[in-house]
């Protein structure tokens, strides 16, 4: 199987140009950047390297598809029709779009193939199915008059998305918003744009016209900027770190007062306390959560609270299961814990380890960078022990496989330090009792809030944050409130 996957990947032909208006091109100025893949430092291809110029041609046919209605004037159940047989192509095409991402992000082969073309495919066929089962509303107005409640698209949306799941991101935003019948321009990240050029091909193959999904890859001061700070794009969903979220909102507010929704950054906290009910499945879902894509994951439970009384006892069994996630060749089918996306990332993540060393911070774990004769870029899962909240490691946003366990003997005192975050995004509680389960859920302040578990997800429920986490959420019907206006007509009835 490992051969096979190498075999694969030296067989494959990429096609780094954008996709425009139903073709693939290359940037207007011709300009283009290299796609490497962190596995061993490998050169991919080469990618267009789009800006403004491409920004505005991607717009330009973006609003001419969606003001000739070929899409948004499609009904539902033919939009339904589109998007299942687009599901179902990119699970025709799933082992090639498994190996893309694999390459691109270095996330293991295992998985690309079990969750991210899973998930991507599940997401883009539940938004296809849902479109045409919901109803618009009539409100309860007087007897002489009838107010429609109506949701319509929104128009042109630019989805711009990281690079940790770089399909799923994706799907969160593209089939929401096609679903309802906008226009589509998606900006994959500079360092995982692979996946999202094939896309747009399948999307081409499955019947999506021509001009109403759009892929520019591009770094995100050039290309990105030029889509926020364009007049003619009517929303931005945004998935990415609070810094550039930030600048998206300013963006937004500069230049034609945009829709702009953002998923952004986490330090969620996960608290196990002394009578939770199962301590072997608390450790092994702190930590399988933790180390599963490399740490690189928004909602990673990076701070982990402890009541001082069961710690030891959780310690042990944790480092017991740490061998588990050396990491390994991404391509090779066993392997759980893959590289590092870039040198850049590897960068910080080795800087915060450094920080947790400086500040104190017992290290039980890892901590190294390893595999490095292979030119690619892999950290140990690394864990600290005698983390307090001031330390850099238990305040900002690691985004590699670190965790940092904390203890507690008061509870009320772990849920405000907990809180004690500009993040919202998941936490969780592990007890046996139902009341302290629902009065620590309720004191967290995040968008998702787990009860013993963590890692419970589906494409039927939100996905989101409080304070400095975002706005608004991807997943469920909900996240069609991103992606539609909402339109009264007024009728006078004699
Ligand atoms: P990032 O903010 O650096 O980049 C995200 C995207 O924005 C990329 O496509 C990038 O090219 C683009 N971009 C960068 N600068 C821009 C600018 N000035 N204008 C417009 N676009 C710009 O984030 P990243 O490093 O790619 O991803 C990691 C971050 O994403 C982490 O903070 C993680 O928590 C977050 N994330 C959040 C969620 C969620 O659902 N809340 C999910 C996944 C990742």
């Amino acid at each position: 199987m490992t051969t096979s996957w190498h075999e694969r990947a030296a067989a494959l032909q990429i096609d780094g140009r954008a996709f425009i208006d139903g073709q693939r091109v290359w940037a207007r100025s011709e300009q283009q950047f290299e796609n490497l893949s962190p596995i061993d430092g490998r050169k991919l291809g080469m990618v267009a390297r789009c800006d403004a110029a491409d920004a505005n041609a991607a717009v330009a046919s973006a609003r001419l598809a969606f003001e000739e209605r070929s899409w948004a004037g499609k009904s539902p159940a033919q939009r339904k029709r589109v998007l299942i047989k687009f599901a179902d192509l990119i699970q025709k095409y799933g082992p090639e779009l498994a190996l893309l991402e694999t390459l691109d992000m270095g996330k293991p082969i295992k998985y690309s193939q079990s969750v991210d073309v899973g998930a991507t495919a599940n997401c883009i066929r539940w938004y296809g199915e849902a479109i045409d089962k919901i109803y618009d509303e009539i409100a309860p107005t007087a007897a002489n008059s009838l107010a429609l409640i109506t949701r319509e698209p929104v128009g042109v949306v630019a989805a711009i998305v990281p690079w940790n799941y770089p399909m799923i991101m994706a799907a969160w935003k593209i089939a929401p918003a096609l679903a309802a019948g906008n226009s589509v321009i998606l900006k994959p990240s500079e360092k995982s744009p692979l996946t999202a050029l094939r896309l747009a091909d399948i999307a081409l193959e499955a019947g999506i016209p021509a001009g109403v999904f759009n892929v520019l890859p591009g770094y995100g001061h050039e290309v990105g900027a030029a889509l926020a700070l364009h007049m003619d794009v009517d929303c931005i969903g945004f998935t990415g770190s609070t810094r550039v979220g930030k600048q998206i909102l300013q963006m937004a507010g500069q230049s034609n007062l945009k829709r702009a929704w953002t998923e952004l950054g986490g330090k969620s906290a996960n608290i196990v306390c002394a009578d939770c009910p199962d301590l072997d499945a608390a450790v092994a879902s702190a930590i399988g959560s933790i180390y599963f894509n490399q740490g690189e994951s928004c909602n990673a439970p990076s701070r982990l609270f402890v009541e001082a009384s069961i710690k030891d006892r959780f310690i042990e069994k944790a480092l017991a299961m740490m061998p588990k996630f050396q990491p390994g060749d991404p391509l090779d089918a066993n392997t759980v814990m893959g590289a590092i996306v870039d040198a850049t990332q590897l960068k910080t993540v080795m800087g915060y380890i450094e920080s947790g060393h400086s500040d104190g911070a017992r290290l039980l774990w890892g901590g190294r960078q390893v595999d490095g004769e292979s030119g690619g870029y892999y950290i140990e899962p690394t864990l600290f022990d005698q983390v307090d909240s001031t330390m850099t490691i238990a305040r900002e946003e690691i985004f590699g496989p670190v965790l940092s366990v904390l203890s507690f003997t008061d509870l009320k005192e772990a849920v405000k330090q907990a809180n004690a975050t500009s993040y919202g995004l998941q936490a969780a509680v592990w007890t046996s009792d139902i009341s302290k389960a629902i009065q620590t859920a309720r004191a967290l302040r995040a968008g998702t809030v787990h009860v013993n578990q963590y890692d419970g997800d589906d494409i039927t429920v939100p996905f989101g944050g409080y304070k400095q986490s975002g706005n608004g959420r991807d997943k469920s019907l909900h996240a069609f409130d991103k992606y539609t206006e909402l339109k009264t007509t007024w009728i006078q009835i004699g």
